[in-house]
């Protein structure tokens, strides 16, 4: 059983289309990824409920 998921994104300074990995174990998770397009970073906020189901923000690193 994976408790990997991938969620694609799209990266908030160029929109271009990203796949993230999630790890749904971890019920709340923020971190910075940059933009493979860009090169900007991007802060990553992740939460999985107890269902399975991802949800993930992406944002400016700034906001
Ligand atoms: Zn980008």
């Amino acid at each position: 059983m994976s408790l990997l998921e991938t969620v694609p994104i799209s990266c908030p300074y160029c929109g271009e289309g990203i796949e993230l990995v999630v790890d749904c174990s971890v019920p709340e998770q923020s971190y910075v990824e940059d933009c493979f397009v860009c090169c900007r970073p991007i802060t990553i906020h992740a939460t999985a409920d107890p269902s399975g189901e991802v949800s993930v923000q992406a944002r400016h690193e700034n906001e």
